[in-house]
């Protein structure tokens, strides 16, 4: 199975010059092949393939443009390649022709090929092996085993850098349990499960969030458009960046945990769920999480053979009693947190009650 892996990488001077002229270069031998590729259809009727324009690159650019052979060699046949692929795509679908690459793109990358370990993850020390590049200082937060195929060095408009790796992983399952659960998505704790364990918020997100909002009402106080005032929205949207990887991280963790112990997952449908009011800043934050965490379930279970069940339809999931299905009015009132069922006298958690009734009609539907 191909998987991508990301990582945020901080290129030295050099090879940030590096990475730039190999930007530029991939958008001229771009621009290049397509100007090449219509002229001949132009003016020849002739059609050109994705070989001949790589050919042309080689034979002709690099000839002319000797500086194209300062560049990865890989990362211009990608270039070619794509140009090819919109190309046809053109052609296929009637979708719009090409257009050539502007200098001003924001969209700045290059894929770069694997080749005699010329691609490398050095997880101990922090770096990654490119072409041309050598060593590049990298965050490694997540370890991969398996065979590089390819890198793609991409930098975002704020200016960062990043590499995606595919690889070709042999991804192993994790062994079969008989395990089902069913969770409830809670606004002070994350979610809690059917067998009684509760997942909290991250609390390092709370930290942040004060600051955030401390930098925002600093942000309130400086003349707009000033010179502060830009620094100052940097400042926020590096926060914000350092919140979204944070809880990113941190979902990673509990979603990995709930799928190799279950082999069911059920929890509600979250379009359903937001029907439920709350207090906007609380629920806000909540929905972020909960739609992360939904989204990871949702292709982990893909990978590890297990089975994720969202209910769709509106479910009093609380008001049950999950013992006998009384169903308790009495429970409405959100401040009950614990209560007997008047019925079957059983005792309830008024969130683990939900996550077994969630649980009992997520097994329903697959029934
Ligand atoms: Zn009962």
């Amino acid at each position: 199975m191909l998987k991508a892996y990301k990582y945020r990488i901080y290129p030295n001077k050099e090879q940030k010059v590096q990475i730039a002229k190999t930007f530029g270069c991939c958008r001229f031998v771009y621009n290049q092949t397509l100007a090449y590729r219509k002229e001949a259809y132009e003016k020849e009727k002739k059609s050109v393939s994705r070989i001949d324009c790589n050919n042309y690159c080689n034979r002709i650019l690099k000839q002319t443009y000797t500086w194209l052979r300062e560049i990865d060699k890989f990362a211009l046949t990608n270039a070619i390649y794509n140009m090819d692929f919109a190309y046809r795509k053109f052609f296929k679908e009637h979708a719009g022709y090409p257009k050539f690459k502007s200098k001003h793109d924001h969209h700045k990358s290059y894929t770069t090929n694997f080749t005699n370990g010329n691609i490398a993850a050095d997880f101990e020390n922090g770096k990654i092996k490119l072409p041309k590049l050598k060593e590049v200082k990298a965050k490694l937060h997540r370890v991969f085993e398996g065979q590089i195929k390819s890198a793609t060095v991409l930098q975002v408009p704020n200016g960062k850098y990043y590499v995606s790796i595919l690889v070709e992983t042999n991804h192993c399952e994790i062994s079969h349990t008989d395990k089902k659960i069913g969770m409830d998505l809670g606004i002070k704790d994350l979610c809690i499960t059917s067998d009684g364990k509760k997942y909290e918020n991250p609390k390092t997100i709370r930290k942040y969030e004060k600051k955030l909002a401390k930098l925002q009402r600093k942000l309130a106080h400086k003349e707009k458009r000033s010179k502060n005032y830009y620094k100052q929205k940097k400042k926020i949207a590096l926060c914000h960046e350092k919140i979204r990887n944070t809880r990113k991280d941190d979902l990673h963790k509990v979603s990995h945990g709930m799928i190799s112990e279950n082999q069911v997952i059920v929890s509600e449908n979250l379009q359903i769920k937001n029907m439920v009011k709350n207090h906007y800043l609380a629920k806000a934050i909540s929905d972020v999480s909960w739609y992360e965490l939904t989204k990871q379930l949702e292709y982990k279970a893909v990978w590890n053979g297990r089975q994720y069940i969202k209910i769709d339809t509106f479910y009093a999931s609380s008001q049950m009693c999950s013992d006998c299905g009384h169903q308790n009015v009495d429970t409405k009132d959100l401040s009950v947190r614990e209560w007997i069922c008047p019925a079957c006298g059983a005792y309830h958690d008024r969130d683990i009650n939900a996550a077994k009734n969630i649980l009992a009609e997520g097994l329903r539907q697959i029934a």
